[in-house]
């Protein structure tokens, strides 16, 4: 078993050693969410810890991108190698913290995987485009190379997957980095480094700073940090964005979601009724790609969704991550718990039905620990907090609407665009949905329309800010900058001293 496990502080990662952070001023306190205890601090990093992080990775830089490609994707072939090893041990460091349930982990782990095999080829996705004789003589060819020290600052719901979307595109393509993993849910994080360290990366190429606002602060800020790479609350990426680009960095911030799946009158709603409760109750709802809103199109599709999710609501097994059997754990913390429980009063105040109520759970044996059960709500319109604001919790709300037209509109208006699902039988509906709908991720009869590794990871409106996707091409394409060579090698003489531009073709 990793010490990881048995770990009381988790501290930097920095040059390939764990340091603590300089001041001891500020500690934060990690806990396990099903018991509502702490089980491990941490002291944030502050810009000291920065500095040095940033001058080390700075260094590293240096040699690591002049590193052959070749030998780096055989880096990440043994990281990926290294992880497949142990994955009950990455499972239940980030289940402990985060409070999923273990098999959830390991989807979430086998997707970052992905991500890996991905960088595996990077020599494919780094080749260049070549034109031969363009002129007299001359060849053309595009580079793509790294960028410097690239950072990347997560979110507290995947952390194995999210940062997994970051670092590993950025290090094979050659940058150094920092990672700043949520402060509730650093383990992981450290493992990752650990792990990468053993696979041969040579130290200071990958770095982790535990923090918070104090630590991304001094990250944004840093003359030496080439690009951020952000994924959290819209609030928290916009800020990001604005005071990254500010700072004259290459940024990417993906955020908040309300996603939506469409019921429509034809759809077959056993499967969709199945795919609603994976979607909107897994991870206790604590996923940016959870459905939040069904959007039942017609007369009866409200009914007929609505009796088949009430037992199976009843029905999910809530408990602690190390329990058999459990479908769903806890959310993340006593703030979240009070928030979430704060709007589901305000759907009540607001006259939305709340079909099932999963507020009284308690969990034997866990009696502290930070449990909602599922929760539906019918007859919700779009004034209400709940269809308006990202709950990110086990809540599912049903909206009705008349038409197809209709379920278009109501999406289309919302102000995030992360994810979206359309459940029918009918092709023309289908296709005229991915085509029309303001999503940036887009599912037909696929509830979680998350894209595998070698596509790329993105919302649109309010959902990003800035114009990369995330992972995939895309991440290949934010990593490095593109360079385009021009060269002239002749046996021919040249037309001598020419003041003027000249045409490609009388070069
Ligand atoms: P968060 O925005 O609170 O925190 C994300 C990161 O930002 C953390 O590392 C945190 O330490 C840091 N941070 C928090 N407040 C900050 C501040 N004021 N200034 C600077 N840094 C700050 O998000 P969270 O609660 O950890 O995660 C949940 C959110 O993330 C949800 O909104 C969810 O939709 C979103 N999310 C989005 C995606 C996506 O790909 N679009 C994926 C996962 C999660």
């Amino acid at each position: 078993m990793n010490e990881i496990i048995n770990n009381t502080e988790v501290k930097n990662f920095i040059k390939g050693s764990l340091v603590r952070s300089t001041s001891l001023k500020r500690e934060v306190q990690i806990y396990n969410p099903a018991l509502g205890q702490v089980i491990r601090k941490a002291y944030v990093a502050n810009s000291v810890d920065v500095d040095k992080a940033v001058a080390v990775a700075k260094e590293a830089f240096v040699s690591w991108s002049a590193v052959p490609i070749t030998k780096r994707a055989k880096i990440f072939f043994r990281y990926l190698r290294l992880l497949e090893d142990d994955l009950d041990t990455f499972a239940k460091i980030v289940s402990e913290e985060h409070g999923k349930t273990l098999e959830d982990a390991h989807g979430s782990i086998a997707r970052g995987l992905e991500v890996l095999e991905f960088c595996c080829g990077i020599t494919t996705h780094l080749k260049s485009d070549y034109s031969h004789n363009v002129a007299n003589g001359v060849d053309v060819y595009n580079l793509r190379q790294p960028l410097g020290v690239c950072a990347g600052i997560t979110p507290f719901n995947f952390p194995a997957m999210v940062p997994m979307w970051m670092y590993p595109i950025s290090i094979v393509s050659g940058n150094s980095f920092i990672l700043k993993p949520s402060e509730k849910t650093p383990s992981a994080a450290i493992y990752q480094a650990e792990k990468l360290k053993q696979a041969g990366l040579p130290d200071g190429v990958f770095n982790v700073l535990i923090g918070d606002k104090e630590t991304v602060d001094a990250i944004l800020r840093h003359p030496d940090i080439e690009a951020i790479s952000f994924v959290g609350s819209t609030k928290v990426g916009e800020y990001i964005y604005k005071t990254a680009t500010a700072h004259n960095k290459r940024a990417q911030a993906l955020c908040g979601a309300k996603n939506h799946l469409v019921v429509m009158p034809d759809a077959d709603f056993d499967k969709a009724a199945d795919a609603l409760i994976g979607a909107g109750y897994g991870s206790a709802g604590e996923r940016c790609m959870a459905i939040s809103v069904v959007v039942a199109v017609g007369r009866d599709s409200g009914d007929e969704i609505v009796k088949r999710l009430v037992p199976k609501i009843k029905n999910i097994k809530v408990g602690a991550y190390n329990q058999s059997k459990i479908d769903m754990g806890p959310v993340i913390d006593k703030a979240s718990f009070e928030r979430i429980n704060k709007l589901i009063q305000s759907g009540v105040d607001d006259k939305a039905k709340l079909v099932v109520d999963g507020r009284s759970l308690k969990v034997a044996g866990y009696e502290g620990g930070y449990f909602i059960g599922g929760c539906l709500f019918d007859q919700v319109s779009v004034d209400m907090q709940i269809y308006q604001q990202e709950i990110f919790g086990p809540v599912l709300c049903v909206v009705r609407v008349d038409s197809y037209q209709e379920a278009i509109k109501l999406i289309n208006d919302h102000e995030y665009g992360n994810g979206v699902a359309i459940f029918t039988r009918d092709g023309g509906f289908a296709r005229d949905f991915a085509t029309q709908i303001q999503i940036g991720m887009v599912g037909i009869n696929v509830p979680i329309p998350v894209p595998v590794s070698f596509h790329s990871f993105g919302g649109w409106k309010r959902s990003i800010f800035g114009s990369h996707s995330i992972y995939g091409m895309e991440g290949v394409n934010f990593y490095t900058r593109l360079k385009t060579v021009t060269s002239r090698w002749s046996t021919k003489g040249t037309k001598g001293v020419q003041f003027s531009f000249q045409k490609t073709t009388d070069l």
